[in-house]
């Protein structure tokens, strides 16, 4: 089923409500703005939109944010283990097999979770997702139906096909692989039961696949980091630096696999992005991260998020990231 959601509010079918914004954070992000032009139109956008992480409608003031101490793009260095700026080649590496230098049993001993956001049919759930649950910092619906391209292609479907992929790239490392969910439930899982599926398996990485649902111009991928959070069942302090290590090589990654750019609306530029609002992060134990792989409402990016080629590029760079990640 695809889902096909009011425009003006692609990712928030259900009218979640948003964090009232400040007047000091609104002159801040004219400021920002008139600092960067050429991220003017697109900034505008993403703050009429919002990002997506659990597509919640929004985040808490001041959770999303860039990080400033990442490295930016282009990254003239062009190496592998910085975030490297596309080139609109394809990588040299083969997108269909496990090949590499990491070799076949790489990941032999590790246990990979990955996270396919949302559920095709949690638009027939409608009461089960919007129930609320407790994650640590507050309190926020289940789970949420997820975005589409404007042609109906969800970005549920999206997510399991990334996952399915992901999970045949691991495994061929000799990782254990577990999905949280494989459109074999009618919903969910709820956010907070998300976190702690990566958390009951003992996860060495967990990565949460969505893709985002702002406006028309805004493009890119960008890897959503947990913040540091200490609130009710949330504690991520042991998590926020490796998932970041985690969150970085992922980005340089996919940007090499993919030859996408990071997001020209939201981190600055570098692709990476911190938030304490998504209950996937706050309660995990374990290193997580998710990843915005493009912006559906954008129809360059949805040209490629529907195209099985370039998922199948996607794939391969997330898989690279954590293969990078788990080798230490
Ligand atoms: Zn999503």
């Amino acid at each position: 089923m695809s889902y096909t959601g009011p425009p003006l509010d692609p990712f928030d079918p259900f009218g979640a409500p948003r964090p009232r914004r400040s007047p000091l954070r609104r002159g801040l992000t004219v400021a920002l703005a008139v600092l960067v032009p050429g991220a003017l139109v697109g900034w505008l956008a993403y703050t009429t939109f919002g990002p997506d992480g659990e597509d919640d409608g929004g985040s808490s003031a001041g959770a999303a944010t860039g990080t400033a101490s990442a490295p930016r793009w282009p990254n003239p260095g062009n190496g592998k283990s910085g975030l490297t700026a596309p080139s609109g080649s394809t990588p040299s590496g083969s997108a269909s097999s496990g090949e590499g230098s990491s070799g076949a049993g790489a990941l032999v001993g590790k246990v990979v979770v990955i996270d396919p956001g949302h559920n095709p049919t949690n638009i027939e759930h409608t009461a089960e997702i919007n129930r609320t649950v407790d994650i640590g910092t507050h309190s926020k619906e289940c789970d949420t139906t997820g975005t589409s391209t404007n042609s109906g292609y969800s970005e549920a479907r999206f997510t399991l096909d990334v996952a399915h992929r992901l999970r045949t790239l691991l495994q061929q490392r000799g990782a254990t692989v577990k999905l949280t969910q494989d459109a074999d439930r009618p919903y969910g899982p709820c956010v907070d039961e998300r976190a702690r599926i990566g958390n009951a398996a003992h996860a060495d990485a967990v990565v949460s696949i969505h893709a985002d649902g702002s406006g028309a111009g805004n493009r890119g991928f960008h890897v959503i980091l947990p913040g540091s959070v200490r609130a009710g069942a949330a504690d991520t302090r042991a998590i926020v630096g490796p998932s970041k290590d985690l969150g970085k090589l992922i980005a340089a990654d996919f940007a090499e696999a993919t030859g996408t750019s990071p997001s020209n609306y939201i981190g600055g530029g570098t692709g990476l992005v911190t938030r304490e609002d998504l209950g996937g992060l706050n309660l995990s134990t374990v290193p997580k991260v998710f990843i915005e792989c493009g912006n559906m409402r954008d129809s360059k990016d949805a040209a490629l998020l529907t195209s099985g080629a370039w998922r199948q590029k996607a794939a391969q760079g997330i898989s690279e990231g954590i293969v990078s990640f788990l080798r230490g």
